[in-house]
């Protein structure tokens, strides 16, 4: 039965206003008690929770810092900036990856150069296609994680460290993740990895993220210039352990709160278990897309037993019946989907900056979209959005487009 196109039943859910929401994100009675801890407590900004849930972190990744910041995209930035990007370098990102990436070389003053992905089976970016795209200029590369699966970073890892260039990973959509062949955790193998805690990410609490390292200095950079190069910060002082401050660098305000690093704390271990059920639900989604023509998922099984499957990615055979697909589950079944990522190179912020053939990346950005995935989607949920696509997909082959599902409405 497909599901019921939605009002807003469920009082003051936003998410849940669809039938089937993309994303959906629930908190517990410890949840809530977490922050009103801190709202109680009176201290607001970056203080003892913020270094609790850093510890807990770095435990957690296996390495050996972890520095909080207001955004994935300030944690991107510093680790830029820790690994030397200024005006004239060149960093080679994934065409396919949230614009975030590329925008974070270009706040250095660097240029991004867009990198082809592996294919239609894998969003990672492509050593070989990395390795044409060296210059004398190239100062870094950073690997995407996509949804959760890990880029080839073993071989980046050599690749890189045999030129002498700088590896950053984009974390953000894979804590918890592994590589194949290593249990050591995704975002702890380059010189620093930026982890996401958006609202619909894998660990969230609205707005945050954090720059992991196993360097001392780029630790030490990224704590000092989150808050402006100052020599103490606020809590330092309220303890008394300074009483005033020099300024040694340009640094930024890209502090975190208490507020959200107490629910990280209180959420982090719980994200095993998310996780797991997330791959259960990515194991179903896979068994039964199997058995639908037109459609095809990227990565394998045992691919999904190392992820944090952040995402449900599928690629529809044909790419013209990809927009008309969306639109006929959205507005039919109330099924919400979306599409990660338009290839960076089609942006109008970044014309100009293709170089040679993205092939992969192009294919992909025609042909992607994601189902919805939540660790407490149910069955019949699941099974909702699994009707859609498949109404969908005879649909757009039958020629039947919205206008005839609108009459029918
Ligand atoms: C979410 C995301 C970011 C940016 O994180 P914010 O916390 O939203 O700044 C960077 N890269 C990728 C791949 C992301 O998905």
């Amino acid at each position: 039965m497909p599901a019921t196109r939605g009002s807003l039943s469920s009082g003051d859910n936003v998410a849940r206003a669809m039938g089937v929401p993309l994303f959906d994100i629930r908190f517990d009675e410890g949840d809530r008690e977490a922050v009103d801890r801190v709202l109680r407590s009176g201290w607001l900004t970056m203080g003892p929770r913020t270094e609790e849930f850093e510890e807990q972190f770095a435990a957690h990744l296996g390495v050996r810092h972890a520095v909080a910041v207001s955004s994935g995209t300030a944690a991107l930035h510093l680790a830029f900036l820790a690994a030397g990007i200024g005006p004239g370098d060149e960093v080679i990102v994934p065409a396919i990856t949230f614009v975030a990436t590329a925008n974070a070389v270009r706040y250095c003053g660097g240029s991004p150069v867009l990198a082809d992905v592996g294919g239609q089976h894998d969003f990672g970016i492509e050593v070989a296609d990395v390795e044409r795209r060296i210059s004398s200029r190239t100062k870094a590369v950073c690997a995407v994680h996509y949804g959760g699966y890990a880029a080839p970073i073993e071989e980046l890892v050599e690749f890189c460290g045999e030129r002498g260039i700088v590896l950053v990973e984009d974390a953000a959509h894979s804590p918890s993740a592994t590589a194949p062949g290593s249990s050591r955790k995704l975002g702890g193998w380059g010189l620093a990895g930026a982890f996401s805690f958006f609202s619909n990410k894998v660990l969230s609490c609205g707005e945050g993220g954090l720059l992991a390292t196993n360097d001392d200095s780029v630790a030490a950079f990224a704590r000092s210039c989150r808050s402006h190069a100052m020599t103490s910060g606020t809590w330092d002082r309220h303890r008394g352990h300074a009483q005033t401050y020099d300024v040694v660098g340009l640094g930024f305000n890209y502090r975190i709160d208490e507020i959200r690093s107490a629910l990280l704390s209180r959420r982090l271990p719980g994200i095993e278990a998310d996780i797991e059920k997330r791959r259960r639900l990515v194991g179903i989604y896979r068994e039964e897309l199997s058995r639908i023509s037109g459609v095809g998922f990227p990565y394998s099984d045992t691919d999904v037993s190392r992820s944090s499957c952040y995402i449900m990615p599928i690629t529809v055979n044909e790419p013209s019946v990809r927009d008309r697909l969306r639109s006929v589950m959205r507005d039919r079944f109330g099924v919400q989907t979306s599409v990660l990522y338009p290839s960076i190179a089609n942006f109008s912020a970044y014309s100009g900056t293709q170089v040679g053939s993205l092939a992969h990346s192009d294919l992909a950005a025609r042909t992607q979209l994601t189902l919805p995935l939540f660790p407490h989607m149910s069955g019949a949920q699941q099974q909702a959005v699994i009707d859609a696509l498949r109404h969908g997909l005879e649909a757009t082959r039958g020629g039947e487009g919205e206008n005839s599902f609108l009459q029918s409405n």
